[in-house]
């Protein structure tokens, strides 16, 4: 139970080197394709252009299917354009709730709509460009900031690029490069600090835009001038998009919409953060213990 905030407790180091793109779906899916889990059903259609509306209803899954549930009845309602704070401790299963959306796997009971559509029955190439994923590592490659930038849609002009990387907060780092959109980066971003990676990634999900976005939020060192551009950044990325983080700021999960409690593989509490504090249970202990851990600090 200590480490439900575990990561909050590092004040300081609010954000990781979150995130990447779309890109990085594709990699997952590359590694998936030598041993997929999960294939497009025989009558599979395609998925049409989606609002974002989410269900999971009395979703049961397992890892192995000789194993133990790893996750137990779990149901929510996810309007469009919503933001869903999963928290709770490691092995929750708030990954595994992700993985399922994202249909990495199938679930093993219940069952999962995108705007009343089951998730099931449509073709996973249509499922997953329709979503934007970022995760704590961003996916760098080398060549210019405006390449990397376009990778989350490559037929971007470059005016599209620019607009993008302005709202994403990323314009003003990026003109101080030497030859600012055309400067060369090396694979994984070395000559970029953490941060300055991360708003390059929150200008490529800007550029993909996609409905909904799923957001692994981590912690990492990042200075107070980067941070407060990152939360500009992450609150424009989340505008008009269904938006699900595994969350780990205070800010986020105050914020949210909605806060899902995770615990072993079951949904312990959801709704809003005053609601979960006026609820005073698991949501309340948890936040109550770290708040004033933090002030004590
Ligand atoms: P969280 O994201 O909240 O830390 P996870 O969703 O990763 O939790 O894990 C939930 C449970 O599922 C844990 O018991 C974990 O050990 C198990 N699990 C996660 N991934 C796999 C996997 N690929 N194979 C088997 N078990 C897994």
């Amino acid at each position: 139970i200590n480490n439900f905030w575990n990561p909050v407790l590092n004040i300081g180091n609010f954000y990781n080197s979150l995130i990447t793109a779309t890109a990085y779906l594709e990699r997952i899916f590359e590694t998936m394709d030598e041993k997929p889990n999960v294939v497009d059903a025989p009558e599979a259609f395609t998925l049409p252009p989606i609002k974002g509306d989410v269900r999971f209803n009395n979703v049961a899954f397992r890892y192995d299917e000789d194993g133990p549930l790893n996750l137990h009845d779990v149901s929510f309602h996810a309007k469009a354009g919503q933001t869903i704070a999963l928290v709770g401790p490691t092995g929750a299963g708030k990954s595994t709730i992700i993985n399922l959306l994202s249909r990495f796997y199938n679930v093993s009971g219940g069952n999962i709509t995108i705007d009343n559509v089951d998730i099931s029955q449509v073709t996973l190439k249509s499922l997953r460009t329709q979503m934007g994923v970022m995760q704590q590592d961003t996916f760098i490659f080398s060549g210019t900031i405006m390449d990397n930038i376009r990778y989350g849609r490559l037929d971007a002009t470059d005016e599209e690029v620019i607009a993008a990387a302005k709202i994403a907060r990323a314009d003003d780092f990026i003109r101080t490069l030497k030859d600012g959109y055309q400067t060369e980066v090396q694979e994984r971003g070395g000559s970029m600090s953490a941060g300055q990676r991360q708003l390059l990634a929150f200008a490529r999900v800007l550029l993909a835009d996609p409905r909904i976005l799923i957001l692994d939020e981590a912690t990492a060192a990042i200075d107070t001038k980067t941070e407060a551009l990152l939360q500009e950044g992450l609150n424009e990325l989340l505008k008009g998009r269904t938006s699900f983080i595994v969350a780990h700021r205070l800010s986020t999960i105050q914020q949210a919409d909605q806060i899902l409690v995770v615990n072993d593989g079951r949904i312990v509490e959801a709704g809003r953060h005053a609601d979960l504090i006026a609820q005073r249970g698991e949501y309340y202990e948890l936040y109550d213990s770290q708040y004033r851990m933090l002030q004590a600090e």
